[in-house]
Order: structure tokens, then C-alpha cells, then sequence
């Protein structure tokens, strides 16, 4: 146990939420920057210094809270997001100052918690891959296209939201699977990404093509496995290209996170029926018990060179609110950290 104190200011900066982004698009005065002074720790408390913010569009629905999905943030709490940290106080017996640590650490420089609330990490190459394909980002993909897609070789696998965190890793789960993969995504840019470096055999860029005439030609004996992260049109044409028994899995719909009204189901929804499909949501914090294995494949997936990754890393306390936005209009390319 440790009681040094290093670098430690009197006062925290900290973003809290300060509005309800429900139906409507995120705006900087959802946030506001305040300084609360710094308090002495607790038995078995640690001070973490954030290093590193992850970034995922659920962050806005915490923020509505709609359904009880994610537990609720009140205007006036500091925004929650997971993050890497540094300990730099410590009156825990078994966490160091100077550790590595993954937690919910929140938008802040420093972050104090019971140390059972924070996980001790290698401070290696992959430090930041563990908010990435390593953390949530590829568990969501491994267990939502492994558990509810249940793709099988030679089997045609679309994901939407394919350039991003969580498709860019689940595209390459089902090349290991030596399924057919094809990516959608936003930009001419993104799309060759995912085909030149990632390895999917094919890519739509949804903001230039028509999508439903893409699927059609590139999937002529239909999809068996939709992966989607956005819901909207894109579910609605991939819908009407779907193969028998195939499986439509729910990730995510980003396409609704900022729609004033709920959206009508899909037109070809009955495409479901005639091609005896399933359609399943699903949760990822369902899966926990099985992390630890699923983190271990993914490990050696990621060393041997057989999953690759991006980061799009931002800086500064500063442009916090800002690189959660850039989700919304696809700024990002693969996974949105941000370092302090
Ligand atoms: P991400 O894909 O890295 O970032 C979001 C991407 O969504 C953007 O880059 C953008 O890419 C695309 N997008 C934004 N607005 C869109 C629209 N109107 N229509 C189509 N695409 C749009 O985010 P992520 O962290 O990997 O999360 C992906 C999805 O998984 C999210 O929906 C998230 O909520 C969900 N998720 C689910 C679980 C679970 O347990 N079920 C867990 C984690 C995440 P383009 O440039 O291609 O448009």
C-alpha cells in the first residue's frame, strides 16, 4: 500500500452531463466542464490519472436511458465511459502506484475508486487494444457473430457499420470462419480499408451506391449471416436479400440514435417468413462469464496477424464531447479513443 502523492492538483476537471440528448443529436452544451476539488482517499481506495477514453455510440443511450438498458446518468454526473489510467495514489494492499488499470474511469483527469473497481492490466503494445478489439469492442463482435449469427464455412456474412469498431472486427471473425464477407460503410475510403487491408471480399459505400442492388449482385445466392450495427434502410435492404435460414443479428442501430420519433419497423420485414430466418438482439454483458476465453482467442488472433486493427486516437481534455459526436457522422475509422 501506497500513500504517495504525485502530481496530485487540488482541483479535478471533470465533464458532466448537463442535458438529455433524447431524439435529437448530441450538442456541446449537453456537457458542461466543471473543476470539484480533489479528496483524500479512503481505505482501499485508488487515485487513477486517465490516460485514454473509449468511445461507443451506447454512450449516448446511457445518457436517455431508454428501456432501463444502461443504468441511468443524471444531468449534474460526471459522463461515464470505460478508460486506461495510471494509479497514482493507492491505499489498496494489492494495487500499486504506477499500475496500469482498465475501469470505468469517466470523463475526468482523475478518477477515485474502490479498488475492486479497477483491473490491472500488462502495460504493453496492446495498453489501448484493451478498449478495443482486446475490450468491448471485440467481444460485442465475437460473441454477436459467433453466438447469435452462427456462421458456417462458406457461408456469405454482410455487416453494416463494417469500417468501424466493432464490424471491422467482426468481418474478419467470419473470414476465420471461411465465410464470404462483405463490408457496408460510409465512403469510398472506408471501403477499400476494408478490402485492401482487412481482407472482406467485398465493400458497399452506402453513401455512393444503392445498396439493395449491391447486396443482390454480390450475394446472388442470398446472405446467411446479416451483422447489424445500424438498423434503418440498410437492415431494410439487407432484409430483402437475406437466404433461407438465414440469421439477422441486432447490434447495434446507430441510424436511430438521433431521430426525433421511432422509427417504423422495417418494410421487408416479412422477408423473415418466407425465408424462415431468425432475427435476434442481443447484449453483451450476457456473455461475461465466458470473457476471459474469448479475450485469450482474440489475443492470439491480434499477435499472430490474423485480426487487424485501427485506432482513431484523439488528444486533449478539451475535445472530449467533440470525439463522442464523431460517431454520429462516421468520422471515425475503426475504434474512437481519445488520450489525455
Ligand atoms: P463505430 O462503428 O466505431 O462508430 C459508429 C459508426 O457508425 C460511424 O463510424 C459511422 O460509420 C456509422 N454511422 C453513423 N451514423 C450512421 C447512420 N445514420 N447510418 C449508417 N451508419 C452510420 O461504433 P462501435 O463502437 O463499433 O459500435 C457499433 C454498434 O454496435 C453501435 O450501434 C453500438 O451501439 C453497438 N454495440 C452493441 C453492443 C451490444 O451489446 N449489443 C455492444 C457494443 C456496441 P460510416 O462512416 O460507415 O457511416
Amino acid at each position: 500500500m501506497s500513500n504517495v502523492q504525485v502530481d496530485i492538483p487540488t482541483v479535478n476537471r471533470q465533464w458532466q452531463i448537463n442535458g438529455n440528448p433524447r431524439g435529437r443529436a448530441l450538442t456541446e452544451s449537453d456537457f458542461l466542464q466543471v473543476e470539484t476539488p480533489t479528496r483524500p482517499l479512503s481505505r482501499g481506495e485508488v487515485r487513477v490519472r486517465v490516460l485514454y477514453l473509449s468511445f461507443d455510440p451506447s454512450q449516448k443511450g446511457q445518457m436517455e436511458n431508454v428501456s432501463g438498458y444502461a443504468s441511468g446518468n443524471n444531468i449534474g454526473d460526471v459522463m461515464m465511459a470505460g478508460g486506461i489510467g495510471e494509479v497514482v495514489e493507492s491505499q489498496d494492499e494489492a494495487i500499486v502506484v504506477g499500475a496500469k488499470v482498465s475501469a470505468r474511469l469517466g470523463w475526468q483527469e482523475f478518477a477515485v475508486l474502490p479498488a475492486s473497481a479497477v483491473t490491472v492490466v500488462p502495460d504493453d503494445a496492446y495498453l489501448t487494444a484493451r478498449l478495443g478489439p482486446l475490450g468491448g469492442t471485440g467481444l460485442t463482435a465475437y460473441f454477436g457473430l459467433y453466438r447469435v449469427g452462427k456462421p458456417e464455412p462458406g457461408d456469405t456474412v454482410v455487416i453494416s457499420g463494417a469500417a468501424g469498431a466493432v464490424g471491422s472486427i467482426a468481418g474478419q471473425l467470419a473470414k476465420l470462419m471461411g465465410c464470404r464477407t462483405v463490408g457496408i460503410a460510409g465512403g469510398a475510403q472506408k471501403c477499400a480499408w476494408l478490402v485492401d487491408e482487412l481482407g472482406f471480399d467485398a465493400a458497399i459505400d452506402y453513401k455512393n451506391e444503392n445498396v439493395k442492388s449491391r447486396l443482390r449482385a454480390l450475394c446472388p445466392d442470398g446472405i446467411n449471416v446479416f451483422f447489424d450495427n445500424v438498423g434503418g434502410p440498410i437492415l431494410n435492404d439487407a432484409l430483402a436479400c437475406i437466404a433461407t435460414h438465414a440469421r439477422v443479428v441486432i447490434c447495434g442501430g446507430i441510424s436511430r440514435y438521433e431521430q426525433t420519433s421511432l422509427p417504423p419497423g422495417p418494410p421487408n420485414y416479412f422477408n423473415i417468413v418466407f425465408r424462415q430466418a431468425t432475427i435476434e438482439g442481443f447484449l453483451l454483458t450476457a456473455y461475461e462469464p465466458e470473457f476471459k476465453l474469448a479475450q485469450e482467442r482474440l489475443m492470439a488472433w491480434i499477435a499472430t496477424g490474423q485480426i487487424r486493427y485501427q485506432e482513431d486516437i484523439q488528444s486533449g481534455f478539451e475535445r472530449i464531447p467533440a470525439t463522442l459526436m464523431r460517431l454520429f457522422t462516421g468520422a471515425n475509422m475503426g475504434k474512437q479513443l481519445l488520450k489525455l
